[in-house]
């Protein structure tokens, strides 16, 4: 038997930030501050993120590129992982990304890549509980997802491995 199943999910966009709830312009805006202080001389796209922990504290990261390119990293998992290791098995509500690039600007929201996904997809497994995604340009409109998961469908986790 064959059977075929549609995967989907719903994500919320606000026209603009100034839509977002307070805590979430808050949140956002911390990514932004980080995205300014981003290392990207190789692309010049600066990305900033922003985690939101269960006890409060917001952990921001940004990118950090290398001459030897791989050896760089994103600004999300610059900032999962500075939160894991501050606050190792303190839940994260929210994570805000934002992108920008000194070459054109970003008008829409830039999304994580497959590996900053994996990445979150992690602790959001460990934790049993969704964490949202905010996501921004420099401008323009935000999206808000209601779980990581729903951005890595059918995805990976230590479930596999037992
Ligand atoms: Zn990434």
């Amino acid at each position: 038997m064959i059977n075929q199943k549609k995967i989907s999910f719903e994500v919320t966009i606000y026209d603009s930030f100034i839509e977002l709830k307070n805590d979430d312009q808050k949140l956002l805006s911390v990514a932004v501050k980080a995205r300014q202080r981003a290392y990207a001389p190789y692309s010049s796209f600066n990305v900033g993120a922003s985690v939101l922990l269960e006890n409060g504290e917001i952990i921001e990261g940004n990118n950090q590129e290398n001459a030897s390119y791989p050896s760089g990293l994103c600004a999300e998992r610059v900032a999962v992982f500075y939160a894991g290791a501050k606050y190792p098995g303190v839940k994260i509500k929210a994570i805000a990304i934002t992108a920008a690039s000194l070459n054109h600007e970003v008008n829409e929201p830039a999304a994580p890549c497959g590996n900053c996904r994996q990445a979150i997809s992690e602790y959001e497994f460990r934790q049993k509980e969704p964490i949202r995604i905010l996501l921004m340009g420099e401008t323009g409109s935000v999206i808000e997802c209601n779980s990581l998961a729903d951005l890595l469908p059918l995805g990976f986790n230590s479930s596999f491995l037992n």
